[in-house]
């Protein structure tokens, strides 16, 4: 019998590579997606496939459904969308988790949680590991994310302690490809679009801040691998590559690789942005058998190629 699992926020970026691949691995696929940040042309080559089905709904509100697993990816991820409506932005992390964990208590399904490295805030401990509980300040701009994150991790400790729920946490690391909004202000989208334009480069700050950049297919990998483990591991498990590198760095990289004319420029760096983030994936090498495999360069090389067909 084929598994029938429940995407929420299926249409977006690292949904839309899940769906796909959940239905290559033979399974049926709802995507639930309220297409806020996600488009319909990022899951349109797999509507003929008569095992996927497609759902317009907004986790905030409760839904009643059938099935074996849920992934909860349904969340603004980028720092311009989750700003944009802070409110609804704590209230889909909030009540989408309760409302993806009341369909896991009466279902059985197991239920995988997409958290984030935000959790660690501006962290003062260097790489992070799962141990560590973090630097969030809880009244900023990024709060909306960061602390609607943190409370949906706290949730679904408190279902799986109190229900028996079986949940999976992973914090997942910056990650880029395919399928990027390039209207998301993130800085791998913009950067490689300035690039392709051959505008300027807009670094933010000093350009010394660093984030470790993960691949996508890495991360799905990843993320199959934790929801088929056994269900004493719930994690959270950090999932991303630790190859870590500043601003600048990845600007000059990108330049280098889209042969492109484009100067940096440098602004004002943002409220509350990191210093620093790299992953300790030590637990998910041993629990998951799992690394990242992608090479930065490959990565980047695959989604300019992306960016070139969709500007
Ligand atoms: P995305 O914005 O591309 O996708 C999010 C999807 O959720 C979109 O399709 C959007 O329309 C949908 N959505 C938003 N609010 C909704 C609601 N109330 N009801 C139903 N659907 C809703 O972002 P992404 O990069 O694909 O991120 C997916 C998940 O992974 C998010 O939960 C995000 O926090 C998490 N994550 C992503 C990264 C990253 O680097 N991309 C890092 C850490 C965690
Ligand atoms: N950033 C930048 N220029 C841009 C967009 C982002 O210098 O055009 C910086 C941003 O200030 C942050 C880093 O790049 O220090 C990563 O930003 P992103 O929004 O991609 O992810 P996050 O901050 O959520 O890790």
């Amino acid at each position: 019998m084929k598994k029938k699992i429940l995407v929420t926020g299926g249409a977006g970026f690292i949904g839309s590579h899940l769906c796909k691949k959940l239905l290559e691995l033979n399974n049926e696929v709802i995507c639930m997606d309220n297409f806020f940040t996600g488009t319909k042309d990022n899951i349109a080559q797999l509507f003929d496939n008569p095992s996927f089905e497609v759902m317009r709904h907004d986790v905030v509100l409760p839904y009643s459904l059938e099935a074996d697993e849920i992934y909860n990816l349904a969340c603004p991820a980028s720092p311009t969308h989750y700003q944009f409506d802070g409110v609804q932005t704590i209230k889909t992390s909030v009540m989408g988790a309760i409302n993806a964990l009341d369909m896991a208590r009466r279902t059985r399904a197991k239920v995988l949680q997409t958290s984030t490295s935000e959790v660690y805030g501006d962290p003062a401990v260097h790489p992070q590991v799962e141990s560590y509980w973090g630097n969030v300040n809880p009244i900023g701009v990024r709060s909306c994310y960061d602390e609607g994150k943190r409370c949906a991790e706290t949730l679904f400790m408190d279902y799986h302690r109190m229900n028996n729920v079986r949940i999976k946490l992973i914090r997942i690391f910056n990650t880029y490809g395919p399928n990027m909004d390039p209207e998301d202000g993130r800085v791998v989208s913009n950067f490689i679009i300035q690039s392709l334009k051959g505008e300027d480069i807009t670094i933010y700050g000093d350009g010394s801040q660093t984030r470790s950049f993960q691949y996508i297919d890495d991360l799905i990998d990843a993320m199959i691998k934790m929801m088929a483990t056994s269900d004493s591991f719930t994690g959270p498990v950090n999932i991303g590559n630790p190859n870590e590198m500043s601003m600048v760095d990845l600007a000059n990289l990108i330049i280098e690789l889209t042969n492109s004319k484009s100067k940096i420029v440098f602004s004002d760096l943002p409220l509350d942005d990191p210093r620093k983030r790299k992953p300790d994936i030590s637990l998910a090498k041993q629990a998951l058998n799992w690394e990242p495999k992608v090479p930065v360069r490959e990565g980047l090389l695959a989604t300019i190629e992306y960016f070139k067909k969709i500007i």
